[in-house]
């Protein structure tokens, strides 16, 4: 199948090419030219972008639940309904995330995520025919339980403790090789030979809800931490004299910082802090959502505990943030409004940046020559003619536009194929 996009401005991890169009063979990006070097006669497929943004399809690597389900429901319905989810907000691939919680039931979470995974698999080549097809499942981040009491959050502290090797061995036999980050607090009484072993396996390793100083910090960064969990939540926070984990994170070029862009988990001040300090090939956006995302506010769970979401703000009864109901769209759109980062910027740290974080970077995460593609877009009631591949990069359904109004950038979702 040979697909032409016409008349777009596509989104690389660089600029903005204007007034270009992509061409796809089979499931890889083939041609990328500027506007009318290639001819309609030679493609079995022309879709007009109209001037819209044509962005890869986002990849989040850290988020929990969605739309009323949760990956630590541990049912193929719930995973499948958060894949629904997460491609309605543009979001192509996303590791599924487990939480602090007893090792039967992260076991039981794990097992039912490979499930899913190798179904997926089996149907890579075949037409979904449904209203929205399933963004695909990368892998699992395991977010938990090796944490700080300290800096639990919204983690169950029934279930936190120290590091178990054999414990966390076991949990990776049962994922075959599809945990791809292991969060961990590192200053615990054996983090620094779990973080070895991890790292040695190349599994990446971030350091999340912990209460390390900075040397400790430092330590772990040598030891193969090459990540920090939702910078500057869940872990200890900078200060002049002790400048801790969150210190250390922004100043070593080696670690990557995840970050929360909702306005609510970080102000635009310390967002705009970090983006100083990491640049942008280092920060990753990331939703950290909760079942509660793309519902609307009340009462929810988590992991037993009672949820309230107001002005969609979730929080415990006491006033812990408890994870957020944000969506990667909107992360990019914060990353340019509060920040005033550049839209390729934004996208990059979306879609790029987490791709390198799971290796995935030489066939997923941004446009270029090689790269996978997917053809997934739909037209009001029927299936435009192409095979459905998974592996998604080209993103159909969510087109970023932005226009000029007053001066200001207001950058919204736009679709030019409505599902
Ligand atoms: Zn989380």
């Amino acid at each position: 199948m040979k697909l032409l996009i016409k008349n777009a401005h596509i989104i690389t991890p660089y600029n903005i090419l204007h007034n270009f169009e992509l061409a796809v063979e089979g499931n890889k990006i083939k041609h990328i030219e500027p506007s009318g070097i290639l001819y309609d006669k030679d493609f079995d497929e022309i879709i007009n972008a109209k001037d819209n943004y044509l962005s890869p399809g986002f990849i989040d690597i850290h988020t929990h639940a969605n739309s009323g389900y949760d990956t630590m429901d541990a049912s193929f319905e719930a995973i499948d309904a958060m894949a629904r989810f997460h491609i309605k907000n543009g979001v192509t691939g996303f590791l599924a995330t487990t939480r602090t919680a007893s090792t039967e039931e992260t076991k039981k979470a794990i097992k039912n995520v490979v499930d899913y995974i190798s179904r997926q698999k089996q149907n890579v080549g075949t037409l979904d025919t449904s209203s929205s097809a399933p963004a695909k499942v990368l892998g699992l981040y395991l977010e938990g339980p090796y944490f700080s009491m300290a800096k639990k959050g919204a983690q169950s502290p029934k279930y936190i403790k120290n590091p178990d090797i054999e414990e966390l061995s076991n949990f990776l036999k049962l994922s075959g090789d599809n945990v791809k980050v292991v969060a961990i607090a590192p200053e615990l009484p054996g983090a620094m030979e779990v973080i070895t072993y991890l790292h040695t396996q190349g599994i990446t390793v971030s350091a999340g809800h912990t209460d390390a100083c900075f040397e400790t910090a430092k330590k772990a960064f040598d030891h193969g931490v090459t990540q920090v969990t939702h910078v500057f939540n869940g872990m200890k926070g900078f200060t002049h004299r002790e400048p801790g984990i969150s210190g250390v994170a922004l100043i070593d070029e080696r670690i990557s910082c995840e970050m929360i862009c909702d306005g609510i988990h970080l102000h635009p001040g310390a967002m705009k802090l970090v983006v100083k300090a990491k640049g942008k090939d280092k920060i990753i956006l990331i939703s950290d959502s909760m079942m509660a995302a793309g519902l609307s506010d009340g009462e929810y769970t988590l992991g037993g505990q009672r949820v309230t979401v107001k002005d969609k703000e979730a929080r415990l009864s006491d006033g812990t943030l408890a994870g957020s109901t944000l969506t990667l769209n909107k992360a990019i759109y914060n990353m340019v409004q509060m920040v005033g980062v550049p839209l390729e910027d934004a996208v990059r740290m979306a879609t790029l940046n987490p791709a390198r974080a799971i290796g995935l970077e030489r066939s997923k995460g941004s446009i270029e020559i090689g790269k996978d593609a997917v053809y997934m877009a739909k037209m009001p009631g029927k299936m435009l003619p192409g095979i459905f591949i998974f592996f998604l990069l080209i993103l159909m359904h969510n087109i970023l536009t932005y226009v000029h109004n007053n001066s200001k950038m207001v950058l919204k979702l736009m679709n030019i194929c409505p599902i």
